[in-house]
């Protein structure tokens, strides 16, 4: 007998009929002699709805996030109700509990909590008597008993941690695609469901746009080693298992594609090569809350250096005027940049072990007359800056050279 906690995301509960598949899918799980811990979230667009409620009241500065929690929250204490009636009524038995019911304790940063603990008592009980818990995801309590939440998505990190304090044999996350894909199914239609990914590709794909699982989710699973697999509620397919790096197994070179297309590059020119540079130019971005990706710095000519970074293009207007302050208190040269490139990366633990991939890699790129801008490597990633209107050449053009793909395109809905 093995422990699951499978947890639905919004698409996977967004009606009355979706709600009774899931609650079969659980039973099912059941039957084959399995506890099971369930987490939901709100149904379908739900958390927006409310989102746009509390827009529409105005001043959303800090002092009403205490309040958004309180709004937000009701999403998922819906599902859950209706869920643990569903499961009742389809005779398994089952209750429902809200994050702090669950014993989920968050520190006070309302909007994005963090889970500190999980007393486990009441669930173990809930368990050991044959009863399914249906807990409210996205949610925890503070230690002032608040209600606070984990920030959009939020859910799956509250599945992960349940799955950890609990000892689960499995995290499922239940969503509307079959698994984690090599690259966007919408993009490229060859693009095959991966068996097995590790958690450290599966961040470097997360956290690059396959938006699949919470970053933090995945972050989660790997520290406490919680297999995590992603599959859909709407197939009856294995999905992707994510997990610890084997030895055992052959490992391939490239796992997948990740790409962001709406990226803003920024450039300062003719700055001295002294030491506090960098931090006086990268201080007043993160200051102001941007996100700064990609930093290259110049090797010096002359004692004057160049420092290229990448931002969001959101960012971009905000970030540009603030480096024409700094360029004129550290006197360089210019300042420019692009608004017009996109970054795309190839991930694979397989690169550890294998020369060469990078050479291929730009290989490939120069056959197709794409132009590399920067260029950044980690151990397990190579990622690249190009201009917007090539990426889908490209992602193409790399997903077929590293033979990805499956013969046959997969369907691809909505
Ligand atoms: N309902 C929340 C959201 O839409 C949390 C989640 O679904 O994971 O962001
Ligand atoms: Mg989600």
């Amino acid at each position: 007998m093995s422990l699951f906690v499978q947890k639905f995301g919004g698409t996977s509960v967004a009606s009355i009929q979706h709600i009774e598949n899931v609650a079969r899918r659980i039973i099912a799980t059941r039957d084959s002699g399995h506890d099971v811990v369930v987490v939901v979230s709100a149904m379908g667009k739900e958390t927006d709805r409310l989102f746009s409620l509390a827009q529409e009241v105005g001043d959303l500065g800090s002092a009403t996030k205490r309040e958004m929690d309180v709004l937000l929250s009701t999403g998922e204490q819906v599902t859950i109700a209706l869920l643990a009636m569903m499961l009742k009524k389809l005779g398994a038995p089952a209750a429902s509990f809200t994050g702090s019911q669950a014993g989920i304790a968050t520190d006070r940063s309302h909007t994005k909590a963090r889970i500190l603990k999980i007393d486990k008592e009441r669930l173990l009980n809930t368990i050991k008597a044959g009863v399914v818990p249906v807990v409210a995801g996205f949610q925890g309590m503070d230690d002032e008993g608040n209600i606070t939440t984990l920030g959009r998505g939020g859910s799956d990190t509250t599945a992960v941690a349940l799955a950890a304090i609990l000892n689960a044999d499995e995290c499922q996350i239940y969503t509307d695609v079959d698994g984690v894909f090599t690259t966007d199914p919408r993009v490229v239609s060859t693009a095959r469901c991966l068996e097995r990914v590790t958690f450290e590709e599966m961040l470097e794909l997360a956290s690059l746009g396959s938006r699949v699982l919470h970053t933090r989710s995945v972050e989660f699973a790997s520290k406490y080693k919680v297999p995590l697999r992603v599959l859909s509620s709407f197939s009856d397919k294995p999905g992707t298992l994510i997990t610890e790096e084997d030895d055992a197994m052959e490992q391939p070179i490239i796992s997948g594609i990740a790409f962001t297309p709406d990226e803003a590059k920024l450039t300062m020119r003719g700055v001295r090569d002294i030491p506090g540079i960098a931090s006086r130019i990268l201080g007043p971005i993160s200051e102001a809350n941007i996100e700064v990706d990609m930093i290259v710095q110049n090797v010096s000519a002359d004692g004057s250096t160049d420092f290229t970074f990448t931002v969001r293009r959101d960012d971009y207007d905000q970030a540009i005027s603030l480096l024409e302050n700094v360029a004129r208190d550290v006197e360089a040269l210019e300042v420019n940049g692009d608004n017009n490139i996109a970054k795309l990366s190839l991930v694979g633990v397989g690169m550890r072990s294998h020369a060469g991939v990078a050479s291929r890699m730009f290989r490939v790129l120069s056959d197709e007359n794409i132009n590399i801008q920067m260029i950044s490597t980690s151990e397990i990633k190579i990622s690249v800056v190009i201009e917007e209107k090539y990426l889908e050449l490209a992602v193409r053009a790399l997903h077929s050279a590293f033979e990805l793909g499956t013969e046959s395109a997969v369907e691809v809905k909505g």
